[in-house]
């Protein structure tokens, strides 16, 4: 059996699995994140009651995680906002990472490599992921592989084109009008007074206008950079309905022929590619999956 860990913002979510099915989690538990001292017990004590030896761990971090093996802090979360969590050894704080082999990704890289292997990219080669939130994140796993290091991808941190209609300033504290600046629920707060899903029936059209242009350049990115075959979006702002149909046209109309060839820019080809999350826990299953890469 293999172990997995997912530390999130607000919630832990730990679990078990064959060696050979690591998008089957089992004995899944969750708690809160709460002091790192805390979460690392719980942690800790739920590996211990699971009762099966363990052979390999896989942890998903919120960020930024120093997820490179040959780097001093590796496995620390580094400089989080999340109060008591700055510069905090995650992984030596979890014994089984001393008795086993172990690795580690940010939660957003683990989402796209379950989601990826055993949700709804698993029949994609190139996946991108993103979660759009309190933040947005992006995972990219390019032929079968994470694409990651210390910190990145910070695709959520993508200058835009703004659009035409939106005036409004952004609010990023790094860059102000950046992705996450203009499209993340903080800036659909700040600029419509509610979360994405209760925008008033005669601001919706326009809102979602605005919100699926700077998506739609995210997906452009990936299209452009990494030639995704697929794009996962959630989070909480594209729970809005019809907002992730608002990205889907917009796709097309952004990329103007360039790399949606062949009918690829076809309503029916752009739903296929960008795509709704499939899994409950996709970055515990990342997490297991990647413990089930590790040489046995
Ligand atoms: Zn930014």
């Amino acid at each position: 059996m293999i172990a997995g860990v997912e530390t999130g913002g607000t919630k832990v979510v730990c679990g078990i699995a064959h060696r050979d099915a690591p998008g089957e989690p089992l004995e899944v538990r969750r708690f809160p994140t709460t002091t790192p001292e805390e979460t690392t017990a719980r942690i800790d004590a739920y590996f211990a009651e699971v009762g099966e030896p363990l052979e390999a761990l896989g942890v998903a971090s919120f960020g930024p995680v120093n997820v490179e093996p040959d780097r001093p802090r590796y496995g620390w979360v580094t400089s989080t906002p999340k109060r008591g969590w700055q510069d905090t050894d995650l992984l030596g704080r979890i014994p089984l990472a001393a008795r086993v082999p172990h690795v580690v990704l940010s939660d957003v890289v683990a989402a796209a490599l379950g989601e990826h292997r055993h949700g709804a990219a698993a029949d994609a080669r190139t996946t991108a992921y993103a979660t759009v939130g309190t933040g947005i994140g992006a995972g990219l796993v390019v032929h079968d592989m994470p694409v990651h290091g210390n910190g990145f991808p910070e695709l959520g941190h993508l200058l835009v084109r703004r659009h035409p209609k939106d005036g409004f300033a952004g609010t990023c504290p790094y860059h102000g009008d950046c992705l996450e600046g203009l499209a993340s629920g903080p800036a659909v707060l700040a600029r419509w007074g509610v979360d994405s899903s209760s925008i008033p029936a005669d601001r919706r059209a326009e809102a979602h206008e605005i919100l699926g242009s700077y998506l739609a350049q995210l997906v452009g990115v990936v299209l452009m950079t990494i030639g995704a075959d697929r794009m996962v979006m959630g989070g909480g702002v594209l729970k809005a309905p019809g907002l992730l149909d608002e990205v889907r046209r917009q796709v097309p109309r952004l990329d103007a022929g360039y790399t949606l060839r062949d009918g690829a820019s076809e309503p029916g080809a752009v739903a296929r590619l960008v795509v709704p999350p499939a899994l409950e826990d996709a970055g515990l299953v990342g997490a297991l999956t990647a413990a089930a890469d590790l040489p046995a």
